[in-house]
């Protein structure tokens, strides 16, 4: 299990993360949902080492890893895909995948890739093709993708779905969701498209403003009508 306790962060005179505390349980999804400027990217930046927590702590199975370095991260099994789906354009998307391996060897390469295209089909038919010429969502595959080749425990993943048109959000979310059920993987999953995160999360975390407004299970959330139209636009 992730767990969180009283983390803030701090930019300059910003607070964007003021006293968080959650946990993410092991084999779960767990999704931190907010509007703008709640504090989502931050609380992944801030666990994942990017950026340094002003308080609180972070743990991973009980053991403390609050300011470790961002490096030091991938080898304890975590693995953070940021915003933007940032690939190698000009790298094929083998070799961006293979990326992904070099700092954790768990497992033969060719057997790691091997468990990528399984699980996303479209990139063992394009492993040959140029990053650039991908879609939107074949993007989002190839970053998840490669964050996996780490073999990671824990995914940070933040906003997966955005500008991508629903079927393909369907799709990368049911796969997400067989990665669970199939690996064990422990998922922090930061997203503003709160019906389909809720609709493939276990358990689901409300930010505003940078403080916790509700830790609820996904259904529960997703039928609470008060807190979605606070919170959650919908
Ligand atoms: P979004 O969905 O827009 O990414 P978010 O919920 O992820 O929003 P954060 O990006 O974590 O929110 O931002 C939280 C607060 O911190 C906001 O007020 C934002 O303006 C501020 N902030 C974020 N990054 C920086 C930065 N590098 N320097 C100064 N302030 C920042």
């Amino acid at each position: 299990m992730l767990a969180v306790h009283d983390l803030t962060t701090t930019y300059g005179a910003v607070t964007a993360l003021d006293g968080v505390s959650l946990e993410a349980p092991a084999g779960q999804v767990t999704a931190v949902l907010g509007a703008n400027g709640a504090g989502k990217t931050t609380l992944l930046r801030t666990v994942s080492g990017l950026v340094r927590a002003q308080r609180g702590a972070v743990s991973l199975e009980g053991t403390d890893i609050t300011r470790l370095p961002a490096e030091r991260m991938t080898g304890l099994g975590i693995a953070h895909v940021p915003e933007g789906r940032g690939v190698i354009a000009e790298l094929t998307v083998a070799e961006n995948l293979r990326l992904g391996g070099l700092h954790r060897r768990q497992g033969s390469e060719p057997e790691r890739l091997e468990r990528v295209y399984e699980l996303f089909p479209v990139l063992g038919d394009r492993s040959n093709a140029l990053a650039h010429v991908l879609s939107g969502g074949e993007r989002q595959m190839l970053v998840i993708g490669r964050a996996l080749m780490a073999r990671p425990r824990v995914l940070l993943l933040d906003e997966p779905s955005l500008g991508l048109a629903p079927r393909v959000v369907a799709q990368i979310f049911a796969l997400l969701r067989t990665l669970v059920e199939r690996d064990g993987l422990t998922v922090l999953l930061v997203e503003q498209n709160a019906t389909s995160a809720l609709s493939i999360a276990d358990r689901g975390v409300v930010l505003g403003l940078g403080r916790v407004v509700a830790t609820e299970p996904a259904e529960r959330l997703a039928a609470d009508e008060k807190l979605r139209h606070a919170y959650l636009g919908f």
